[in-house]
């Protein structure tokens, strides 16, 4: 892989080298459409009908022929045509059909003339203006042919996906099974939430921080704990996680030096490389494999570990779910207040965005250091600042990325 003479390996490459040996794990299952929110499809969706199903009518008015309005005259009312109750009758020249929103258009109807646009005297309807042929109506397929693919295998079902689906009469859809994943954090220093604190203990943070980020990522989580670093018992957490789930977090012992134990560990299971990371933060990584399990470790530091999970961790999941995956959108945007960095490596700073009065402006969200959490929790972006940059001054054009679903 592409490191460089800083022995920092790129985000780019260690993403590319990361996709490139992962493919989808998960099998394919069939659930009730209410069941399948948050799930991923198995296989492209064609549409089994054309929605809409017969050309109605967009308007509260009066289905009319071009030809009974050449005359001038007012036109007589035939009958009424309502959404469920087509109009059925006769349609006698010099004719109109009283018609409302989604009713299906009697056969011969050239255009719906909205009721504003017309005067009624009893069954009397004279129209004010001259309809233009096919206004007002909503064509047969005009917004999905019967037979065009829909939706993709791999498009994750969200409350957008659930109501088109349903249109289509789809009761029941391909989807694959959760992804499984084991997460523990490592540390002699961690204690749970809900446990006083000894001195020189932390709250252990990253566990409930990643188990977030996999419930939004619906993936079913097997948590492990808090592990010592004691190595008979991180084998055994290890081992377990290799049997149990497709994949295995950690954060936390991939340092190098303090990481000893999950090296040897890791080497002895499995096939692990440790990363140093040109990004900041989030130098030290670990990516490999187990005999079963796919391994990501994460850097110990909170904003770190957040960080490497969104910005690497993320791709690679969503490929062994069988997700497509769109990279975030990224902005242009001014930042209004200087902002420290040095060259050598890729920037996520914790970033502010807000509409200023000439477009968008960003601000830091203050000390950047890996270990300050409240840096994350009041940012709503990152602010991507390339590798060899500098120190950035007031009123430089940055990148910036708005934080997606994962962080939200
Ligand atoms: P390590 O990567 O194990 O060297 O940890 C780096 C820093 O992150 C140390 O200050 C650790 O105490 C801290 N840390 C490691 N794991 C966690 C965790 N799960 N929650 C909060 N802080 C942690
Ligand atoms: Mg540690």
């Amino acid at each position: 892989m592409g490191f460089d003479t800083s022995g920092l390996l790129p985000l780019s490459d260690a993403l590319q080298g990361m996709l490139e040996q992962l493919a989808c794990c998960c099998d394919t299952e069939q659930l009730p459409l209410p069941e399948a929110l948050g799930r991923i499809l198995a296989d492209d969706i064609a549409s089994p009908l054309s929605v809409p199903p017969f050309d109605n009518s967009a308007m509260d008015g009066y289905a009319v022929r071009l030809a009974d309005l050449a005359a001038g005259t007012p036109l007589i009312m035939a009958g009424k045509a309502f959404a469920g109750q087509p109009y059925q009758g006769e349609w006698p020249a010099g004719h109109c059909v009283r018609i409302m929103t989604g009713a299906p258009v009697p056969a011969g109807t050239d255009a719906v003339v909205m009721q504003e646009e017309t005067r009624a005297d009893g069954e009397r309807i004279t129209f004010l203006c001259q309809p233009v042929p096919g206004q007002n109506i909503r064509r047969a397929g005009s917004d999905m042919a019967k037979g065009a693919c829909v939706l993709g295998a791999g498009t994750r079902l969200t409350p957008r996906e659930m109501p088109l689906l349903a249109s289509l009469g789809i009761a029941t859809v391909s989807v694959r099974r959760p992804l499984r994943v084991a997460i523990f954090s490592t540390g002699d220093e961690l204690k749970p939430v809900g446990t006083p604190l000894a001195h020189g203990d932390i709250y252990d943070s990253n566990r409930y921080g990643v188990k977030a980020m996999l419930a939004r990522l619906g993936c079913d989580c097997l948590d492990l704990g808090i592990l010592p670093d004691n190595p008979d018992l991180l084998r055994a957490a290890f081992i377990r996680a290799d049997q149990e789930a497709d994949v295995l977090i950690t954060t936390g012992g991939v340092s190098v030096g303090e990481a000893d134990f999950t090296k040897q560990l890791l080497d002895e299971l499995g096939e692990i490389g440790f990363w140093k990371l040109a990004i900041k933060p989030g130098k030290p990584f670990a990516f490999g494999r187990l005999p079963h399990a796919w391994f990501f470790g994460l850097p110990g530091n909170p904003v770190s570990a957040m960080v490497t999970f969104d910005q690497l961790v993320q791709p690679a999941l969503a490929k062994l779910a069988g997700q497509r995956f769109e990279r975030p959108l990224q902005l242009q945007a001014v930042a209004a207040e200087p902002l420290k960095k040095s060259p050598g490596r890729l920037d996520f700073q914790r970033g502010i965005l807000c509409q200023g009065p000439s477009g968008l402006e960003v601000r830091s969200t203050g000390s950047q250091d890996s270990a300050v959490f409240s840096s994350l929790s009041r940012a709503n972006c990152y602010i991507v600042l390339e590798r060899e940059r500098g120190r950035v001054a007031a009123g430089e054009t940055v990148t910036v990325e708005p934080f997606g679903g994962l962080l939200l």
